[in-house]
């Protein structure tokens, strides 16, 4: 059983996948060909997003986004510290500072009531993350950042491509949104690729400028930049899944609605989902007492499991300067307590099946 099955995706999408892929080949064009501009104006449709920057991973498109609104040292940023370590290495990398807000046990997502005491003059930014594939509170923190001078609000939208939010699409609720194409989350390429989603013209601009070392036009360097285009090849395979990729979407809901009912008969506790929008399930994550004990017993029964996250950031060597130990519990308690079960559009009923009664018995 695998925790996530590319492999099965790919024998379903190959025709469509081989002949993109041969497309690029054949014309040659591996860096900034057709394909990347097709890709970005579908994206920007999808979400509808006024502007779409592709580029070279989800943590380049966090980045790249922060530099466009010149995010430096002194500026803080408020962010979760439960998440993937890039969200907050990128912005100790510019040389500001992550603010931590603690998250809610019941989501796992930042904790929109503790935002505003945190907000300071030197708070530039709030970097939700929708975590799992279910979007943040993004309007009640739109608001907040409104209310304080226009904080510009960046989504790590990296789990939740696709995702709903109060009929809107993630990715396009805020300043910018942020995803990733890393193989495993919902829609990802064949290796590294991100993109970036705004409605700013302003910091499209930027963006598109800093993608390429800052240049305003060929060998005018107006900015400094990076080297983060994402290549013609991982866009062509992302535009060949695309095709089918509603499809997809569609059986995460299924399954993560199959798996909420059936672990709410056997009692166990999953991150809960909100009523006004629709998680892409990039993962489906329990909550369970002796976590080690019972990934042994699942890994026994050949069912893979993982973990995201076992260390909050605020508790990381790299980060503990940052925050108190313990000035975010429930992030602490999540860490303890989250294990993620295989979730992908490929898993069939007998699987899911086999999945639930193992970890019932796991348990038990
Ligand atoms: C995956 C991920 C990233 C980084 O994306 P990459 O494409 O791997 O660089 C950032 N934030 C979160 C929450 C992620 O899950």
């Amino acid at each position: 059983m695998e925790f996530i099955d590319l492999k099965e995706q790919y024998r379903a999408l190959q025709p469509s996948i081989d002949a993109r892929m041969k497309k690029v080949l054949d014309h040659g064009q591996y860096i900034m060909g057709p394909e990347v501009a097709e890709l970005e104006l579908k994206l920007a449709a999808y979400t509808g997003s006024k502007h779409c920057i592709t580029c070279s991973s989800g943590t380049e498109a966090l980045l790249m986004s922060m530099m466009a609104l010149g995010i430096g040292p002194g500026d803080e940023v408020i962010t979760t510290p439960f998440t993937f370590a890039a969200t907050a290495e990128m912005i100790v990398l510019l040389g500001a500072k992550p603010v931590f807000v603690d998250i809610e046990l019941d989501t796992c997502n930042i904790d929109v009531s503790l935002i505003e005491a945190k907000i300071t003059p030197r708070t530039r930014a709030i970097m939700p993350v929708s975590l799992y594939g279910q979007v943040a509170d993004m309007d009640e923190i739109n608001a907040i950042a409104a209310r304080h001078g226009n904080i510009p609000v960046i989504e790590d939208a990296a789990q939740s491509f696709g995702a709903d939010y109060k009929g809107r699409k993630s990715c396009n609720l805020s300043t910018f949104g942020c995803t990733s194409f890393f193989p495993s989350k919902p829609l990802g390429c064949y290796g590294d690729g991100g993109a970036i989603f705004t409605n700013d013209d302003v910091l499209a601009k930027a963006c598109r400028e800093i993608r390429v070392h800052g240049q305003s036009a060929r060998y005018v360097h107006t900015r400094v930049g990076l080297g983060g285009r994402m290549d013609t090849l991982q866009c062509a395979i992302v535009l060949a899944k695309l095709e089918q990729f509603e499809w997809e979407v569609g059986k995460r809901v299924e399954i993560g609605g199959l798996y909420n009912a059936t672990l709410k008969k056997l009692g166990i506790s999953a991150v809960s989902q909100k009523a006004d929008r629709n998680s892409v399930f990039a993962q489906y994550t329990v909550l369970v007492d002796d976590r080690d004990m019972v990934q042994g017993r699942l890994k026994e029964a050949g069912i893979p499991t993982a973990v995201h996250y076992p260390i909050p950031l605020n508790l990381q060597p790299a980060y503990a300067q940052l925050c108190c130990a313990d000035c975010t519990p429930k992030a602490s308690q999540a860490a303890r307590k989250v294990m993620s079960l295989p979730m992908h559009p490929y898993l069939d009923e007998s699987t899911l099946a086999r999945i639930t009664s193992a970890l019932a018995s796991a348990v038990a």
